[in-house]
């Protein structure tokens, strides 16, 4: 049986399973999973860390239903992890602790959804611009809020040129006022760290550029790059102080979670009125009812082993590694490109073969790595070995710099 276990043996059925079985399957799941992340090299998520000691916790319902502030009748909740959590965020994201609200959300993709909901509550009319690099849930989430989506061309590292995102407006407002139409703003989604290349839109800069649309709303979508730009050794402008009027974040990308989760933050005075609920005993701005609170303890959890040090740490960690696989690649003749302070590397797509051992996502002529803090240079050159020789051109290239 396969690590993944085979559909035949997971089926349910109308008696409950011998515990001996339910055990061996998963058992071999664990071990399946042991297996994968030392080879597990082409994906944003942290594999990292071991948060057994919290396994007590997994008998007990934590639900975190409405905001994370204020009441909650029902007390089987951990708010205050969660307020801890936000609270440390918001300072890192430069946002007001006075005035600034977050949450904890289900993942980087919950957080660009409500971000962009933000957006459309503010300016009900306006496109949503974003770089053609974007993730795709930028799409997704324009379709859900029947917002028009207007794909904003890259440079070429792939961060979003602001002078495309300038003229993409400049075309749309020049559109609304032959149709005797006031100007519909715009919403800007900038996406620092991009899916493919790592590249960091510059928030500032686009939210200049937004300005020729009219009134305009800011989401920062850095799921991953933003604790990368905010441990960088030069300012890339990410977060709520450079301009964005709303930011988030994954938890099990960079810091590493055993549950999908994420952090938002957006000032209190842009959330639409809450559903405000007697019945929960708390108001409600969140896209959700229940919400995991398991998943915000954990969090916690991470961040106090960590602190903010030991995230600085490893952030430098993966710089490190990222640079050092840019060396390996080059040497095995696979034209790596790594864009400044990102920890992603491409390079010439390896044989299927390869991609599938090493877990590498590829898009076009192209595959990454991302030196995420399991990644070590040992995988590297493990994974450098298997790659095509090119006999032919490494005897005349040079490492690139
Ligand atoms: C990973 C990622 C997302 C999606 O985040 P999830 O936590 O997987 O939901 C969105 N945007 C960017 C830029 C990402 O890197």
């Amino acid at each position: 049986m396969s690590g993944l276990g085979d559909p035949g043996a997971l089926a349910i059925g109308e008696l409950a399973s011998p515990g001996s079985h339910v055990d061996s399957v998963l058992t071999s799941l664990t071990e399946h999973l042991r297996q994968t992340s030392p080879r597990f090299l082409g994906y944003p998520v942290n594999l990292d860390f071991d948060l057994s000691s919290c396994a007590p916790l997994l008998s007990f319902l934590i639900n975190n239903a409405g905001d994370p502030h204020g009441g909650d009748l029902m007390g089987i909740h951990a708010k205050p992890f969660e307020h801890a959590v936000v609270e440390w965020f918001t300072e890192l994201a430069g946002g007001d602790p006075r005035s600034t609200y977050g949450y904890v959300t289900g993942g980087g993709s919950e957080g660009l959804l409500f971000g962009m909901h933000l957006g459309r509550h503010r300016l009900p009319h306006a496109p949503v611009y974003a770089s053609d690099q974007a993730h795709y849930g930028v799409r997704k989430a324009a379709g859900l809020l029947r917002m028009d989506f207007v794909p904003v061309a890259g440079d070429a590292d792939g961060a979003m040129d602001p002078q495309a995102l300038q003229a993409a407006c400049e075309v749309r407002r020049a559109h609304d006022a032959r149709a005797g139409r006031p100007p519909r703003g715009a919403v800007v989604v900038a996406t620092v760290g991009t899916t493919m290349t790592g590249a960091f839109d510059d928030v500032a800069a686009l939210r200049r550029a937004a300005r020729a649309a009219g009134d305009t709303y800011v989401h920062s979508d850095a799921a991953l790059g933003g604790l990368l730009a905010a441990f960088s050794p030069v300012e890339l402008p990410w977060n709520l102080e450079h301009g964005a009027d709303s930011v988030s974040v994954s938890g099990h990308k960079l810091i590493g979670c055993p549950v999908p989760c994420g952090i938002v933050l957006a000032p209190e005075h842009l959330l639409p009125p809450p559903a405000a609920d007697e019945y929960l005993g708390s108001s409600d701005h969140t896209l959700a009812c229940s919400r995991s609170g398991l998943a915000a303890v954990l969090l916690w959890r991470r961040l106090q082993e960590l602190g903010t040090a030991g995230i600085r740490d490893l952030v430098l960690r993966c710089r490190t590694t990222a640079a050092y696989a840019a060396d390996a690649l080059s040497q095995a003749g696979a034209a790596p490109r790594h864009v400044p302070h990102s920890i992603t590397v491409t390079f010439d797509r390896p044989p299927a073969e390869v991609c599938r051992r090493w877990h590498l996502a590829a898009q076009g002529p192209r595959a990454h790595l991302l030196a995420m803090p399991h990644v070590t240079p040992a995988a590297v050159d493990a994974l450098c070995s298997e790659l095509p020789r090119r006999l032919e051109v490494l005897p005349t290239r040079l490492p690139r710099r």
